[in-house]
């Protein structure tokens, strides 16, 4: 008997036809002889839809209240969850995050876990239920109910897969696994059978939308294996883990893309000390994350500095970037929100040379132009022109031959 953590996502739960099809998987996991606890996200798109409401109400909703909201969405689809196994005879009990142990600190909205209690769990575990918890919130020691970021119902479940000693953490959505692209745009992506945790972070923070990257953290962290599959089909999926069995460490594991990237330039900085702080520390009170940054070399001591934020961000940025470039003497201030990112990813890279150069001639043979280049021990990225992206995936997928087992 193995205890199982299972996550289904809102796209698993977005109606009660899908949520029965979800009682059906876990029932059949629990006569398999495994205790099962399952945790949820919001049906479909609810958590957006409550968002917007709240902001139709108030165009500066107070943070307490609103996570107190948007956590109904996840008490509504686990609530739901329990019944629908209840009603094929397989008993079933739904716990909000405070009653499953969540404990957070008190960050509205990206609150952090402090300490999984699950006690409860467990015990709810032995009397022979499958527990299903409301992911994405927590409770403060004053009892007040937070969200942990958006996606974070992946942390919700790597936690208390964590806490419990669970044997892996199963994570279901509408796809069936971790691809070597994007298979929406590239047709023969491959699924990939098993990926480190280092790979997928990188993944998921350069693109692949397929486990919230804080999770990934988490899991790595805690030694929690995660396998990544579809709730609709019965393949294996992708088991991310740290595992030392990882097949082919010498080839690039996948391409991600990412569509959100808008560039800022000051151009004409004076290139003196604590300049790069006078920019971005008011960035970061503003709450605005930067990505890549690059800058120059000085020529007569003026430079250039750029750097990338999400297009979502990118107006306000502007207005923190703007008065700050005058006061520091910089001649203008440039953007362009028509920008994407590819990556390439893998293990392999390490200590390998070569792989740059090959992307870059790909790019070229494709002329696409690099506009900036950002890079880590196993990640080689290139911002480049928004329409330019699709093309450039499917180039790199080849020439890495991703499309060949
Ligand atoms: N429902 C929350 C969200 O949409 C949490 C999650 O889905 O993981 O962000
Ligand atoms: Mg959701």
């Amino acid at each position: 008997m193995a205890l199982i953590v299972q996550k289904y996502g809102g796209s698993s739960v977005a109606d009660a036809e899908k949520i029965k099809n979800v009682a059906r998987r876990i029932a059949a996991t629990k006569e398999k002889g495994n205790q099962v606890v399952v945790v949820v996200s919001a049906m479909g798109d609810t958590t957006d839809d409550l968002i917007k409401l709240a902001y139709q109400i108030s165009s500066q909703p107070d943070a307490r209240e609103l996570d107190a909201l948007v956590s109904t969405g996840e008490l509504v689809s686990s609530t739901l969850l329990a019944m629908a196994l209840e009603a094929i005879g397989c008993e079933a009990i739904s716990l909000s995050g405070a009653q499953a142990g969540i404990r957070t600190d008190n960050a509205y909205r990206q609150a952090r876990i402090v300490k999984v209690d699950s006690k409860r769990v467990a015990k709810e575990l032995k009397a022979g239920n499958v527990v299903i918890v409301a992911g994405f919130q927590g409770i403060t020691k004053d009892m007040d109910v937070t969200t942990l970021g958006r996606g974070a119902s992946d942390l919700s479940a790597v936690a208390l897969a964590g806490s419990l000693g669970a044997k892996v953490c199963e994570r279901y959505t509408d796809v069936a696994g971790i691809y070597t692209a994007d298979p929406r745009i590239v047709p023969d992506a491959i699924p990939l059978a098993e990926i480190s945790y280092e790979e997928m972070l990188e993944l998921a923070t350069y693109g692949s939308k397929a486990v919230q990257p804080r999770a990934i953290e988490l899991a790595e962290l805690l030694g929690v294996p995660i396998r990544v599959a579809s709730s609709f089909l019965n393949s294996p999926g992708t088991l991310i883990h740290g595992g030392e069995s990882m097949e082919i460490r010498n080839k690039v594991r996948s391409i991600a893309h990412d569509l959100d990237v808008a560039k800022i330039t000051v151009v004409g900085v004076p290139d003196r000390p604590g300049i790069a702080a006078a920019l971005f520390e008011p960035l970061a009170k503003a709450n605005i994350s930067v990505d890549t940054i690059v800058q120059n070399t000085s020529i007569n001591n003026i430079t250039d500095l750029t750097f990338t934020v999400a297009k979502s961000q990118l107006e306000k940025a502007m207005t923190v970037v703007e008065p700050i470039a005058k006061s520091i003497g910089a001649r203008e201030c440039l953007s362009d929100s028509k920008l994407g990112k590819v990556s390439v990813i893998g293990t392999g890279m390490q200590n390998t040379p070569g792989y740059a150069a090959r992307m870059f001639r790909v790019l070229s043979d494709k002329r696409i132009n690099i506009q900036l280049i950002s890079t880590s021990e196993i990640r080689i990225t290139c911002i480049i022109e928004e329409s330019q992206v699709v093309d450039a995936v499917r180039a790199l997928h080849r020439a890495f031959e991703l499309d060949t087992e």
